[in-house]
């Protein structure tokens, strides 16, 4: 704190001791001046016991009326600068309880007042601020979990009805069973992937770290994605450096290369391909997921990272849109980065940098 500021701090506690000070001052100066006055008046003509006694009656009535003079225009003082705030910020407080996140106070007129209220103030629109940011959030959630539940849920109930059709041939049994079956399995994946985000975001989990070979984990999980890179015709092309060596939480690094890979896969037209590349320098490892699919728009790149966020409503019905949200949120858990270069048509290219000790 600098010296002036420091000074101008003292001065402002001290101000109201000044005021208190000089009112009781003037209070005092004015009954003994009237004192004197009367006093010396009386003494022109004869200084009895009466004489004394009636000027110290009127002095007293005089400094009787000054004090309730005083003490009503303190009374208005505090009304205006104490109690008004005092009234205006516990009914916004009451109306936040009530839930109404939108209340702010009207910073006080600086006339007459110290700035104590108005910090107080200050502090109190910004907590209103972030209360109804989180509380958007919150329902935002809610609002987006029970819309996507509600698709398997609609999916699973017309093939529930269909199957209940009599006299329903094997081949129409299977294909509905099935049908319930996927509907099923997108609900519980969602869930999978809510409680995942859930746990991550209390940070009820902290990283496990334990060295492993960063490369032989890239391949494991690739290996998982085989039936779909086969069926889509999608080559696959690996540049994979060896014996990178890392010391990070391989399970929750895992969740990040099954969703960069499902991702690849699932936005790359039959006859594409997908790339896996390794580097490391001595401190990080950086890995690269290009694949020549669909790619985004930069608009559609901004939101990625959101939870929900579907950029190509065609292909919703194979995610959730939290895939992404959880890789970011254990990227930064981990101290990473991640980012991404992508135009529409020409695919896309994940890069995710990690420490490697
Ligand atoms: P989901 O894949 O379940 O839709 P994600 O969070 O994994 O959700 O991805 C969010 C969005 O990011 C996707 O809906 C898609 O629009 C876009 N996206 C992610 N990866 C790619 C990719 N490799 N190519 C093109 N778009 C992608």
């Amino acid at each position: 704190m600098k010296k002036h500021d420091w000074l101008k701090s003292v001065l402002k506690g001290l101000h109201h001791y000044f005021v208190i000070f000089f009112l009781v001052a003037f209070v005092i100066t004015c009954a003994t001046a009237l004192f004197v006055s009367i006093l010396s008046e009386t003494l022109q003509v004869t200084l009895t016991e009466e004489n004394i006694s009636t000027a110290a009656k009127i002095t007293f009535l005089n400094v009787a009326l000054l004090s309730l003079i005083f003490t009503i225009l303190d009374r208005v003082r505090r009304r205006l600068t104490v109690e008004g705030p005092v009234k205006r910020i516990t009914e916004a407080a009451e109306a936040i309880v009530r839930g109404d996140f939108l209340v702010r106070v009207k910073p006080q007129s600086r006339f007459g007042t110290d700035d104590t209220f108005n910090r107080i103030i200050d502090c109190f629109n910004r907590m209103a601020e972030e209360l109804g940011g989180v509380e958007t959030l919150r329902t935002d959630f809610i609002a987006n979990v029970s819309h996507e539940m509600k698709t398997p849920l609609a999916v699973m109930q017309n093939y529930g009805t269909l199957l209940q059709t009599p006299g329903l041939c094997e081949e129409k049994r299977l294909e509905y069973a099935k049908g319930v079956t996927e509907g099923a399995r997108r609900m519980a994946d969602m869930m999978t992937n809510i409680l995942k985000l859930n746990r991550l975001e209390n940070q009820k989990i902290y990283p496990q770290e334990t060295e492993f070979d960063l490369g032989e984990q890239l391949c494991e999980c690739l290996l998982q994605f085989e039936s779909q890179w086969e069926e889509g015709d999608i080559r696959l092309e690996t540049d994979i450096a060896e014996g990178v060596r890392v010391k990070a939480d391989s399970e929750l690094l895992s969740h990040v290369w099954n969703n960069l890979f499902s991702n690849a896969f699932k936005f790359t037209p039959t006859g594409g391909l997908v790339r896996v590349s390794l580097t490391a320098g001595a401190h990080h490892a950086v890995v690269a997921v290009t694949d020549s699919g669909i790619g985004m728009t930069p608009e559609v790149g901004a939101h990625i990272f959101e939870k929900f966020y579907q950029g190509d409503p065609s292909r919703a019905s194979r995610g959730n849109g939290l895939g992404l949200a959880l890789v970011k949120r254990v990227v930064d858990i981990l101290g990473g980065e991640i980012g991404v270069e992508s135009a529409p048509g020409k695919g896309s290219t994940f890069t995710v940098k990690i420490r490697r000790m």
